[in-house]
């Protein structure tokens, strides 16, 4: 049997596995954390085209029931007034609707899902190198002194791929994007709650909250200026980054955003966000990239693991379906390349607030949600670019 190396066991990489596993190929998973990089505090959303790839494998349940239902987009000015609110996709025909959840649930619930199918996850496993043999097999070493040998390597390794520079040493490094983002939760009660709804203030690029059913506020800000370091971040008190983000809607006769933020006791998280538009090689040889490894767009449309959770399965179609690596390799570029591609410019901050009007329109956005996954379609070699 074809047997995958997957190197990281974030989103990608354990969606990877169970697609891989459902067309009939082992796959080992390789993550550089020592428990799995859920320590990484952040929320996430994953929207209607994210569930209907987890549905081609039968992984939606397990993320449904760990996450709650964010239907609506509401935005808003800073004064307060709603410029567009409703559904996301109106009219789509997903019926657990966009789901939002923590970054460690995430992982956990997927890594869990992945383990009860069977398939293997080996943590402290950073990989450090790779090549790939005159035979066409792949071997992968790791920092721990130990390596891996297999079919072909799957570089799931995030925004900061060590694969992606095996593949190409001279790809293209992530680009910030202008933006920091805060992360936090309250479970004041004393504050405007958003239950169903995210709400946006300042159009897509400011403040967005939402309530759990639970009543925890889960709320993101958007800091701009030069990128925020570790040592800067890991030095800041909650109090000093209540302070900044408060201030940039100091002027707002609208108080959402001052109120949650002033309400959050425990910690804020805070990361610089990068992205990468175009990568000129996807694969080389036995290797090839998946999610963020392969393209990252800033976070604004909330769909950087949707879209890595398509790359997952429709790579997996493409070695189902195809002869060899290298035909299976190029279908999956040339399905995802475009589409994934044109996220990353869709995904970048409005400029104006009548920019933001304008995108906020939410059929600026049905060529995102409404891709749809059938996994028993087979993919031939001359599939093209979904929308
Ligand atoms: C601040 C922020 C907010 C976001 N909000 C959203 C959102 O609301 N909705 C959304 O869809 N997306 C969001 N995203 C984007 C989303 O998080 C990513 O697109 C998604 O995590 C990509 O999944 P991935 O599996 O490709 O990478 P990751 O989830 O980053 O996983 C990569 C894994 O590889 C491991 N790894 C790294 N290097 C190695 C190595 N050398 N060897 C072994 N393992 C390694 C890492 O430890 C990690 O577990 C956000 C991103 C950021 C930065």
């Amino acid at each position: 049997m074809t047997h995958a190396l997957i190197i990281g066991g974030g989103i990608a990489g354990t969606a990877t596995a169970m697609a891989l596993r459902k067309a009939g190929i082992s796959s080992t998973v390789y993550e550089a954390y020592p428990t799995g990089g859920d320590d990484i505090g952040a929320f996430l959303m994953i929207m209607h085209n994210g569930m209907d790839a987890l549905r081609a494998i039968a992984a939606d349940e397990p993320v449904v029931a760990a996450s709650f239902r964010t239907d609506n987009a509401e935005y808003l000015d800073g004064a307060g007034n709603v410029f567009s609110c409703g559904p996301f996709g109106p009219g789509h025909p997903d019926p657990v609707g966009p789901r939002t959840l923590t970054r460690a649930d995430l992982y956990r619930t997927l890594h869990s899902e992945l383990r009860h199918r069977g398939g293997r996850i080996e943590h402290g496993k950073r990989l450090v190198s790779a090549a790939t043999r005159a035979d066409g097999r792949v071997v992968a070493e790791f920092d721990d002194g130990t390596h891996a040998e297999g079919d072909l390597l799957i570089g799931a390794d995030g925004i900061h791929s060590v694969t992606r520079s095996l593949i190409d040493p001279s790809a293209p490094t992530p680009r910030y994007t202008g933006l920091n983002i805060a992360y936090g939760y309250t479970d004041a009660a004393d504050i405007p709650l958003s239950p169903d709804t995210f709400r946006m203030i300042r159009g897509g690029s400011g403040f967005g909250h939402t309530t759990s059913p639970e009543g925890i506020t889960f709320w993101v800000v958007h800091l701009p200026g030069a990128p925020l370091g570790k040592a800067e971040i890991a030095a800041t008190t909650a109090a000093q980054w209540r302070e900044r983000a408060t201030k940039l809607f100091a002027d707002d006769a609208e108080t959402t955003a001052m109120r949650i933020i002033n309400s959050t006791t425990d910690e804020i998280m805070v990361s610089a966000v990068h992205e990468i538009s175009s990568l000129p090689h996807w694969h080389r040889d036995s290797m090839v990239l998946v999610g963020d490894a392969a393209h990252a767009a800033s976070p604004l449309e909330g769909q950087g693991a949707s879209t890595a959770l398509e790359d997952s399965v429709i790579l997996a179609q493409c070695l189902r379906d195809l002869p060899t690596l290298s035909e299976a390799f190029s279908a999956y570029e040339r399905i995802r390349r475009s589409r994934v591609e044109r996220l990353v410019v869709f995904s970048g901050r409005a400029a104006t607030m009548a920019e933001a009007k304008e995108k906020a329109r939410p059929e600026r956005r049905s060529w995102l949600l409404d891709h749809h996954i059938d996994w028993d379609t087979p993919i031939t070699d001359s599939a093209r670019s979904l929308p």
